[in-house]
């Protein structure tokens, strides 16, 4: 792998985690005044540079994905009850509804069409958030004859890890969109054109492709950024293509407010896939911190994370010999 690729690679563990700290104390807050964004890590309800629910769910399945590649959504389901049990701060509610039933003892299968049955419109972006190890783990398509074969099941997995708590069409499709994105930015395309390209890649409900599609034009004081899938594509898509740098996309969409980092997790993971691990500001790689395990008392910091997306990327092998890389 070039240095580039794996500047890339980093970034994008990295900067998802980065957005999650950084939109932490912005969650549930106002659009901020554009001349007063917030640029340093604070604390909210937790200390400066914590992750939340969002890396904490993109840790499990990036675990479970080391351990089975492709995804099994039984063992992910299990990570995430772990998790679950371990009394997270932060939980979304279809999460939690589909976390509860099989920590009661359903299947996922069961747990989360019994919860898509009760509440068919919920199109939470729990599913979008965490997505991102899947990426990494399916980034290298150098062996030619298998680069379709290698993007096809990226996308695959991708749909199936939203498929464990998100069932509705949006999650499962904007999942994929994510995640394609990101793996078109991993291979140097450039962010206006990987996120063309992503869209041509997946197949959508057509509200959402025209979402993502009019989000580079949408003007700050019109976006919502709430919890809904399609504001948190809507955002993070607007902060990659109208900034140049890493830390300014950040800036831009966690300064929205709302669901600040969520929207922070996903723009960091596209922004770090484009810009690299080196254009993410020092001042927030080392603050970061988060407790993993969760209940653990074991903090991991940005080098943890970097170690990780170098196992995920270690993972994506000539295909027929990706089954497990532990
Ligand atoms: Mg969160």
């Amino acid at each position: 792998m070039d240095t580039m690729t794996r500047n890339r690679i980093r970034g994008c563990a990295v900067g998802a985690a980065v957005g999650d700290a950084l939109g932490m104390p912005l969650e549930g807050s106002w659009r901020q005044p554009a001349d007063r964004l917030v640029r340093e890590m604070r604390a909210g309800r937790l200390p400066a540079g914590t992750i939340t629910d969002d890396t904490e769910m993109a840790l499990a399945l990036a675990e479970s994905l080391l351990a089975h590649c492709p995804l099994d959504p039984a063992d992910l389901a299990q990570r995430f009850v772990a998790w679950f049990r371990a009394g997270p701060d932060d939980i979304g509610n279809q999460t939690y509804a589909v976390l509860a039933r099989i920590a009661a003892g359903e299947s996922w299968e069961q747990a989360v069409a019994a919860v898509q049955r009760r509440w068919p419109k919920s199109a939470g972006n729990g599913s979008v958030m965490r997505c991102w190890p899947v990426a990494l783990a399916y980034w290298d398509d150098s062996d030619a004859r298998q680069s379709g074969q290698r993007l096809d099941a990226l996308l695959a997995d991708s749909r199936l890890q939203s498929q464990v708590t998100h069932l509705h069409a949006d999650c499962v499709a904007g999942s994929a969109f994510v995640n394609a994105a990101i793996y078109y930015l991993l291979h140097g395309t450039l962010p206006t054109d990987a996120i063309a390209q992503a869209l041509e890649a997946v197949e959508m409900p057509e509200p959402l492709r025209r979402v993502i599609a009019a989000a580079p034009h949408q003007k700050r004081a019109d976006l919502a950024n709430s919890g809904w899938v399609r504001h948190t594509l809507e955002s993070a898509v607007w902060g990659l293509l109208n900034t140049d740098t890493f830390e300014e996309a950040l800036v831009q969409v966690v300064n929205l407010g709302g669901d600040a980092d969520s929207a922070g997790a996903v723009v960091g993971a596209l922004a770090g896939a484009a810009h690299g691990l080196d254009a993410i500001p020092l001042r927030w790689r080392e603050t970061l911190r988060a407790e993993w395990p969760l209940g653990s008392g074991r903090i991991w910091r940005a080098d943890d994370f970097i170690a990780l997306a170098d196992a995920l990327a270690s993972c994506s092998k000539p295909f027929e010999q990706s089954t497990s890389c532990t």
